[in-house]
């Protein structure tokens, strides 16, 4: 799912918590023995609660893969705190192997997949789709216990295969497929949880290559909880306070920034002219366009304006530290950019990208589109935020009565 907000840098809170993790790994060593002692529960403190809120949250992608995770530190638990000299190394000759083919497989399709819930068709399946992983893993296991699979141990294994020789080896290649299937989307769609989930992946191949049962498992494991948990509240911030159809920020994040306000200040509405007419011609999908058009002329906005969706066609700009008449000549710029560039319309049949060579007959038809703008400021009259915008609003209504396309006070 898209994000909106600032999901352009969103690789950079996973990064930054694997670096702090592999630090924390290095000098754990000389921690106290209580902290030492805490590392190897840290994972399941961190996953208890981004379950819960990532199912509140109803965000089932991230969900399915921290129990996968969890699964994951739960068979490597069971596997080398037996008191059992021999379950270490069956874990890293036959478990290990299988996980590291399934561990990257897994992340690559719950990125791939849509939110479609945990109580649905689509969550049960998800949900026996992990479960009977599982079975397979156990039923394996027992084959090999008993002998009867005879796996050649280190066949499959990352950690046996020199670092330049990883393309050959298939877990290493599933996780490159399924870094390069996230990079990209990432680059296309910008989303806080594929981001988180590009941090996972890094994390697992890092778990996956290390021989020692040491607490860089358990550390790496809870960098992992942390990432999709921030990923998840990144992610709900953004929908709460930018707008989806936009990006630009929305009414919510508008409302609360009025009280941030200082003593001098001016705000504009800003509103479609005859949008309805458009819809109506065009229809609600090239009227979203539209929107999509303006969002991103307002955003070059000159003179610090800051600018928001109001609602619908509407949309707010504030202009911190100015007056009126001074964000006049930064507005007037903007509404006569917009009139002058029109909006290129989309053909029916015409390629979603861009063709290399024109057709001089079917050039893009382009409608003309114009906003009006309402401006007022803060002053005796006008002291509060809300009393400004009321202003503003009716000025909006005195530019649209003189004509349209042009601005008012
Ligand atoms: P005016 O010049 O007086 O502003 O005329 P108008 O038609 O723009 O004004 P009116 O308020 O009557 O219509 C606003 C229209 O904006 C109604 C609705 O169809 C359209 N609209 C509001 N929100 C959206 C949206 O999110 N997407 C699309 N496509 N249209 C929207
Ligand atoms: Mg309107
Ligand atoms: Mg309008």
């Amino acid at each position: 799912m898209k994000s909106t907000g600032k999901a352009h840098v969103a690789l950079l809170t996973p990064l930054a918590l694997l670096v702090a993790a592999y630090i924390f790994y290095l000098n754990v060593e000389s921690m106290p023995a209580l902290v030492q002692e805490a590392v190897w529960w840290s994972p399941f403190v961190v996953f208890l609660p981004a379950m819960i809120i990532s199912c509140r949250f109803n965000n089932s992608r991230v969900f399915f893969v921290l129990l996968v995770l969890l699964l994951v530190l739960l068979s490597m638990y069971y596997y080398f705190l037996r008191e059992n000299a021999a379950a270490p190394v069956f874990y890293s000759g036959f478990i290990s192997p299988v996980l590291a083919l399934l561990i990257p497989l897994n992340i690559l399709i719950f990125s791939l997949l849509k939110e479609r819930g945990f109580l649905t068709l689509w969550g049960a399946f998800r949900f026996t789709f992990i479960f009977l992983q599982v079975v397979m893993i156990f039923w394996l296991a027992a084959l090999q216990e008993s002998g009867k699979l005879a796996f050649a141990s280190g066949h499959l294994a990352a950690f046996d295969f020199p670092l330049l020789a990883l393309p050959s080896e298939p877990s290493a290649a599933v996780f490159i497929l399924a870094g390069a299937v996230l990079a990209v989307k990432q680059v296309l769609q910008r989303s806080y949880h594929d981001a988180a989930f590009i941090g996972v992946l890094a994390a697992m191949f890092v778990v996956i290559q290390t021989k020692e049962f040491d607490p860089l498992t358990p550390i790496f494991f809870a960098a992992c909880g942390i990432m999709l948990l921030i990923s998840v509240l990144q992610h709900s911030y953004a929908m709460a306070f930018y707008d989806e159809l936009t990006g630009l920020a929305s009414r919510r994040r508008l409302e609360q920034d009025l009280m941030k306000l200082g003593t001098k200040y001016a705000i504009a509405m800003l509103d479609i002219d005859y949008f309805k007419k458009f819809n109506d011609t065009y229809g609600h999908d090239v009227g979203d366009d539209v929107l999509r058009f303006l969002a991103s002329m307002i955003r070059g906005v000159t003179g610090g304006g800051r600018p928001y969706r109001y609602g619908g066609e509407e949309f707010t700009i504030i202009f911190p530290g100015k007056g009126r008449k001074e964000a006049a000549l930064h507005l007037e710029k903007l509404r006569e950019r917009i009139a002058a560039r029109g909006f290129a319309l989309r053909g029916k049949d015409r390629p979603k990208k861009k063709p290399k060579k024109i057709k001089s007959t079917g050039s893009p038809k382009r409608v003309s589109i114009t906003i009006s703008i309402g401006v007022a400021e803060k002053n005796d009259k006008y002291k509060t935020p809300a009393s400004v915008i009321k202003a503003a609003d009716a000025a909006l209504y005195r530019a649209k009565k003189k004509g349209r396309n042009c601005l008012s006070f």
